[in-house]
């Protein structure tokens, strides 16, 4: 499925560069043999132990509304299937390569991306100079689509229908692109500060040793949430998006990641997956215990969403805050610190 030819990748090359103009010119033009074999990084499975969640605290599952883009009820998170010792089933796979500064856009070809409404725009990836670990890590800063809440993509790939209620209600079988996201109590959007997260994660993974595919790499991106998505299953290891929940509370409640709901677990690709998701997101989580960040309840909520459903890497949703939480830069390089621990055991 994901063996690519370099005839592919050349048309693919020459398709992101005729489609994403403005980002092409970031980088040289390059002839199409620039384009090689995709990169297969095979190796061992290393399982590593996925840290426990604390499951006695007890979640604010009354009053807290993730803003997801699908925005659905929260149902308890009873399965804490992430708390195993050796279930952290990473596997390496075979993905698209690309070079620094290079702009990455849908192929049509790949998996799923026919389902996909809003995919004009192009990711960007990011090439560690040093101590390189030879792994991309896919940061998505959440919202950020204009037009993303006129059009609707289907919320599974199977076209069935959700599974929790809410917003959208459990049975809908679509939800809109990509929501707006919610705004902090000073009025700044939730985009502006996922988008700045991003930067300064985007900085610390450098540093680290990662690649970094920013799945968006300005104020706005024609991506929508089937199209990030794909693009972080096609270009990437594994997928984070990056959120802070619009609760209506009036306090900061702290971190949680969405956790995979049971209801969707049976469902391709999500049931080949799902405990990927879990333990990157429970990876995360401890990350950013480590380095005192507030945690919210156990630390996750299961929420049935686009992303999980037509994700085939690790994936997950990791909220950070919400509108009452410190948007400092200070604040997020911390919060940064803590990612890129959860990254680090992980991987
Ligand atoms: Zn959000």
């Amino acid at each position: 499925m994901k063996r690519f030819t370099a005839i592919l990748l050349t048309g693919m090359m020459i398709f992101t560069l005729a489609s994403c103009g403005k980002k092409a010119q970031d980088t040289p033009t390059e002839p199409a043999t620039e384009t090689q074999a995709a990169e297969k990084v095979e190796m061992p499975t290393e399982t590593e132990a996925v840290t426990e969640v604390v499951t006695e605290a007890v979640k604010d599952t009354q009053q807290t509304e993730a803003q997801q883009e699908e925005q659905t009820a929260e149902q308890p998170d009873e399965e804490q299937n992430n708390s195993g010792d050796n279930n952290s089933s990473y596997q390496y796979v075979e993905r698209a390569s690309y070079e620094n500064g290079e702009s990455v856009s849908l192929n049509p070809s790949w998996q799923y991306a026919d389902h996909s409404a809003i995919n004009s725009g192009c990711a960007v990836m990011y090439k560690a100079t040093a101590n390189r670990k030879n792994i991309v890590v896919g940061v998505n800063a959440g919202h950020g689509t204009s037009g993303g809440t006129s059009v609707k993509t289907l919320c599974h790939p199977d076209g069935s229908a959700k599974t929790t209620g809410g917003t959208t209600g459990a049975g809908a079988t679509k939800a809109v692109a990509v929501s707006g996201g919610m705004s902090f109590n000073d009025g700044t959007p939730e985009s502006s500060v996922t988008l700045r997260m991003a930067q300064i994660l985007k900085d610390k993974l450098l540093a680290a040793g990662y690649d970094v595919l920013m799945v968006r790499d300005g104020s706005d991106v024609q991506l929508d949430n089937v199209a990030r998505t794909v693009i972080c299953n096609n270009a990437a290891d594994c997928h984070i998006a990056l959120h802070w929940d619009g609760d209506g509370l009036s306090y900061d409640k702290g971190c949680f990641y969405i956790s995979v709901p049971g209801g969707i677990k049976g469902m391709e690709p999500v049931a080949s997956h799902w405990q990927q998701h879990d333990a990157l997101g429970a990876s995360l989580i401890e990350g950013l215990r480590a380095h005192g960040a507030k945690i919210n309840g156990n630390g996750s909520m299961a929420i049935d969403l686009t992303q999980t459903s037509y994700s085939t890497v690790p994936s997950v949703d990791v909220e950070l805050g919400n509108a009452c939480s410190d948007h400092s830069d200070a604040t997020l390089e911390n919060l940064a610190d803590g990612l890129v621990q959860g990254v680090e055991g992980y991987f």
